[in-house]
């Protein structure tokens, strides 16, 4: 039986957020220069501003357990290219670096 994981890994936050892809219902968001209506399924660079795509994270994956691994999988699917990052792990990280950035 082929479940999902989730593993810890460490990652640069800086690097993670310059290349990531906000997977929504029917499109998707770049991380980097907040262009919308991104072809999450096809693109492979931002349309806007040109950043190659390395992660792909969604709001999505914060549902229940059962729903959420269903739309890793379809993420997984759809994109074998790019890495899955936890969508809270991600925002609440640069929520802390952007507090820290500002009161530092
Ligand atoms: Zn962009």
């Amino acid at each position: 039986m082929r479940v999902f994981l989730r593993t810890f890994q460490e990652y640069d936050i800086e690097e993670v957020a310059k290349h990531l892809l906000i997977m929504g219902d029917l499109s998707g968001d770049c991380a980097s220069c907040r262009e919308l209506g991104i072809d999450t399924y096809t693109a492979k660079n931002c349309p806007h501003c040109g950043t190659p795509f390395k992660y792909l994270t969604s709001r999505r994956l914060e549902s229940q357990p059962g729903e959420r691994f269903q739309f890793a999988r379809r993420m997984r699917e759809k994109r074998p290219d790019l890495i899955i990052i936890d969508y809270t792990d991600y925002s609440k990280t640069l929520g802390q670096k952007k507090a820290r950035d500002f009161f530092g």
